[in-house]
């Protein structure tokens, strides 16, 4: 009797780690792909100077900034150096 309630506590248990252990994999899985990403994207780093801000060109959000390009949250277009 006791020996069943732990084998089945025991299969729970190692039910609950192998699926937690496989979304740890696949947040991994996607960290790796991010980096990759980051990785082949490296040519552009070049050109991102940490000391420029860019700007949305219609200052649709009204002041913020960013330190790298890349479209406006709003309207979608392309940030400009400030
Ligand atoms: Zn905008």
């Amino acid at each position: 009797m006791i020996a069943a309630v732990v084998a089945s506590l025991g299969f729970t248990a190692c039910s609950v780690d192998t699926s937690g252990m496989e979304e740890a994999a696949n947040d991994l899985e996607k960290q790796l792909e991010e980096a990759k990403e980051e990785i082949q994207e490296g040519g552009d780093t070049d050109t991102i100077d940490p000391s420029v801000s860019y700007q949305c060109p219609d200052d649709c959000e009204n002041g913020p900034v960013y330190d790298k390009p890349g479209p406006c949250v709003k309207c979608g277009k392309e940030m400009e150096i400030l």
